[in-house]
């Protein structure tokens, strides 16, 4: 990754970026997009739950319809049976009155050729007599050749008595069989009603006719009123589908189905009912299944009714029932209706509820599904974060130690370029220092020849001793030398701090002698970090230094003190001395000496060596009057100094 790897994955970016707004566009939907809009519409399910509640309306009312239908059906079928018992009785009730009248001597004699006005008279009476008790309209006797004789309502205005009744069907079928039966409209009273009539076998071979006319006014005036309370409508029909009677007066005479032409004549030739049209009944089948009929046309409002029908016994007619399909089974259907298309409304309701609740959950699952990557997400970038800053930590310490080690090791050279220089700035005064003692040798050796050869050889032995020493002066001066031009080696071993003590002591013993030396070593002894040799060094140019000061003092005491102060080993050599020579600033100083035959190189060499194990050589003044020189180093760590 140098600067050319920015400028070479640049441009691909940038075309990378541009190429994207030319690329083709989503594909838009496709085949069956549509329907899966509509899938994915939020219309669809209110539009399917308004579907199925229709749907579930539609069939409940509809079952609903049927079964209210069928009760009635049932209902009707009944109230069908009731009528028709009552009006078979209300037939029978005067069916048997012309058989009984038949048969009566004063009636039968009414129909004779010249019947005696008193006898019609006393017929006339019986007749109103029976007609009253019985509840018949009318009673009236008829001669052979169709005039009637006698009637229940003589003397009355519209009375029968004179009229001819030989067309009517009812006198020829009771002349011809015995009995005959018509239902028609009276040709001189104009109401209908059903005639009941029996031959009567009159004097002399003559019939006649005894004729009980039924009308049925109180039993259709029963029947209205009902059917204005909200009853069913109801009608007796004869057998080819006319009206006779019915609770809608207006239907009376009216027809069932179509009457033929040849039918209508002789009914107009009878006068069975008159100048009556003889229309068909407004009554439309409905088409919806159950066989309803449409009630009422035109302007009439239609109204739906369940039609029944029966026979009605011992007579050729049929009594119809027409039952309204009121309010009751509207009501049934639009209560089921209502009722289905709620609980229809309700599940859709609950549907929905569990659907969108479960859409919820999905959605906030998703949602905390999403959350959750995202700070796992965070967590690792972060994690990543933290690792690269501590792989960079790492490298930065490893840099710096390697840094440090290099200063380290930069400052150990250039403190031994340091010697070396300054070895070369006093190489000169050595050069004096070393010929001084070699002139001096040189003469003492001369003179130690002729004091020998002279036989003066006291004199001549203290010239040699003198060379001993000028040498002994000269080695002590190289051996300064070599431990000042002997680089350390860094290395920095535990060192017993008693055992550099006395290997100093013993190196100066020759010294000692009359010297009072105060010696404290703890027990055991402290390790310090160092090179032991060079630490003997120090502590001999010390304790020297020490000899050399006590030189003149009359109780001359030296004390070498070892304890611990905290984490460093402290080393004190003090003396009774003169003291250090102008308050002791310039005693660290190279080359600084107050003695004649002193170098000034010990205490700067044994300050080097002293910082170099880390620690401080510091100068003071004893509480005894003289020096005291401090040496503070640190304590090996613990377990390294009882390895060593
Ligand atoms: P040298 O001993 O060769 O003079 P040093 O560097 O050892 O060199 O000492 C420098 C000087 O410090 C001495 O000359 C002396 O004046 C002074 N000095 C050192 N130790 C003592 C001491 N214990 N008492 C008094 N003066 C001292």
């Amino acid at each position: 990754m140098g600067p050319s790897g920015a400028p070479q994955s640049g441009p691909g970016n940038r075309a990378e970026i541009r190429k994207a707004p030319d690329a083709p566009p989503p594909p838009r939907r496709a085949a069956g997009g549509l329907w899966r809009a509509w899938a994915g519409s939020p219309a669809l399910p209110w539009l399917l739950s308004l579907a199925a509640v229709l749907a579930a309306a539609l069939i409940a009312g509809r079952i609903a319809e049927r079964a209210a239908i069928g009760d009635l059906r049932r209902s009707a079928a009944a109230t069908l049976a009731l009528q028709v018992a009552a009006f078979r009785t209300e037939i029978q009730k005067q069916g048997s009155l012309p058989l009984a009248l038949a048969s009566d001597p004063e009636i039968a004699a009414s129909v004779g050729p010249s019947p005696d006005p008193a006898l019609i008279g006393r017929v006339d009476e019986r007749l109103a007599e029976i007609a009253r008790a019985s509840g018949a309209a009318v009673i009236y006797v008829i001669r052979q050749d169709g005039k009637a004789v006698a009637a229940s309502n003589a003397g009355e205005p519209g009375s029968f008595v004179g009229a001819v009744y030989a067309f009517r069907p009812y006198f020829q079928q009771a002349l011809a069989e015995g009995a005959g039966r018509q239902f028609a409209l009276g040709t001189v009273s104009g109401r209908a009603g059903l005639y009941l009539s029996r031959r009567v076998a009159g004097p002399g071979g003559r019939a006649g006719v005894v004729v009980v006319k039924v009308e049925f006014d109180a039993i259709e005036e029963a029947w209205r009123k009902a059917g204005r309370e909200g009853a069913e409508t109801v009608m007796v029909t004869d057998p080819r589908g006319i009206v006779l009677m019915a609770s809608e007066p207006a239907w009376r005479f009216g027809t069932l189905q179509p009457v033929p032409d040849e039918e209508r004549r002789l009914v107009r030739e009878r006068l069975e009912f008159g100048a009556a049209p003889l229309a068909p009944l407004p009554l439309h089948p409905a088409a919806d299944g159950y066989g309803l009929v449409r009630v009422g046309s035109g302007a009439l409002p239609a109204r739906l009714a369940l039609p029944l029908d029966a026979a009605i016994p011992g007579t050729t007619w049929r009594l119809h029932t027409l039952t309204r399909i009121g309010v009751a089974v509207a009501r049934e259907r639009v209560q089921a209706q209502v009722i289905a298309g709620l609980a229809v409304g309700l599940a859709c309701l609950g549907l929905a509820e569990i659907v969108g609740r479960r859409r919820r959950l999905r959605a906030s699952l998703a949602e905390a599904a999403a959350r959750r990557s995202e700070l796992e997400e965070r967590v690792r970038a972060r994690t990543q974060a933290l690792t690269e800053a501590n792989r960079q930590l790492k490298a930065e310490i490893a840099e710096r130690q390697r840094t440090e080690a290099e200063r380290q090791r930069l400052g150990r050279e250039l403190a031994h370029a340091g010697r070396l220089a300054a070895l070369g700035q006093f190489a000169a005064s050595m050069a004096h220092e070393i010929n001084q003692p070699l002139a001096a040798i040189r003469s003492y050796a001369d003179n130690a020849g002729i004091l020998i050869q002279r036989e003066r050889f006291p004199e001549a032995t203290e010239n040699l001793a003198a060379v001993g020493r000028l040498t002994e002066r000269i080695a002590g001066l190289t051996r300064q030398l070599k431990g000042f031009a002997r680089k350390a080696s860094g290395r920095r071993d535990p060192v017993a701090l008693d055992q550099v003590v006395r290997a100093s002591l013993e190196v100066v013993e020759g010294r000692l002698s009359g010297i009072d030396l105060a010696l404290a070593l703890p027990e055991p002894s402290p390790y310090v970090l160092g090179e032991g040799p060079r630490l003997e060094q120090v502590v001999v140019n010390l304790v020297q230094n020490a000899l050399d000061a006590v030189g003149s003092v009359k109780n001359p005491r030296i004390a070498v003190t070892v304890r611990v102060t905290g984490e460093r080993a402290v080393l004190e050599v003090g003396d009774n001395g003169g003291g250090l020579p102008d308050g002791g600033g310039q005693v660290f100083d190279a080359f600084f000496t107050t003695k004649a035959n002193g170098l000034g190189l010990g205490l700067a060499i044994s300050r080097g060596i002293v910082e170099e194990c880390g620690g401080t050589l510091s100068a003071g003044a004893s509480p005894e009057g003289g020096a005291l020189f401090r040496v503070e180093l640190p304590l090996a760590p613990a377990g390294q100094g009882a390895a060593a």
